[in-house]
């Protein structure tokens, strides 16, 4: 295999995003979320682009169609040699079975699927760990990242606040959904043998290096 082409898969806290910037430095990969390619596009108003602002404008969710338009779109703007990984794209399996039909054009089959499991209790208590400088926007963890001095930014000194978002009841509810879309996400990735685990209940780096023991197996195969 040349370079691997990867989906990161797991709900908000558990820290796939960090491990896909991580990965994607180690292994020379492009990493893409599905929230920077609709930026993107959004940006840039291209077609797609125009579509979707359509849709966040007027708050109603862009349907799985067009955001893996979105995705294939960012993928043929890769390095050509690059491999890559999809961090929280697919979110359903429409969005996973449009992506299949796109990648087999292109000749780009999938390698593998990350899994990130996290006990529900410990992402609450990861997310509501979070703290972001009310100056600067630095972002800190209580848990992994405290600032020096408690409730002070360590750049500018000023007041570490906690995101509206990151409240208790707003985490659960995202969960509930997230679990929702994902599980039979899971089961379709399970049975064509792309599937793999990670134990995201470790120090980052402890979680870098099971992730990059399963690239090196795919990289071998
Ligand atoms: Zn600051």
């Amino acid at each position: 295999m040349a370079r691997p082409r990867l989906i990161f898969l797991g709900p908000p806290g558990t820290g796939k995003g960090t491990q896909a910037a991580r990965m994607a430095t180690r292994y020379n990969l492009t990493a893409c979320s599905s929230g920077d390619a609709l930026r993107d596009e959004i940006r840039e108003q291209s077609e797609i682009g125009r579509q979707v602002n359509e849709y966040v404008e007027s708050g109603t969710l862009v349907p799985d169609e067009l955001i893996t338009d979105v995705m294939l779109a960012a993928i043929d703007k890769f390095p050509e040699s690059s491999g890559f990984i999809l961090d929280g794209f697919p979110r359903t399996v429409p969005q996973a079975e449009s992506l299949a039909v796109g990648m087999e054009k292109r000749s780009l089959p999938l390698d593998g699927v990350l899994d990130f499991q996290l006990d529900h209790r410990k992402i609450i208590e990861r997310i509501t760990s979070r703290r972001i400088c009310s100056n600067c926007n630095r972002t800190y963890n209580l848990l992994f990242m405290p600032p020096a001095v408690a409730g002070q930014c360590d750049a500018c000194g000023h007041k570490l606040l906690q995101r509206v978002d990151d409240c208790e009841d707003v985490i659960a509810t995202r969960l509930a959904t997230y679990e929702e879309l994902t599980v039979p996400l899971v089961s379709y990735y399970t049975t064509r043998n792309l599937l793999h685990r990670i134990d995201a209940d470790a120090a980052p780096d402890q979680v870098a290096e099971a992730v990059a023991a399963v690239i090196d197996r795919l990289l071998e195969s």
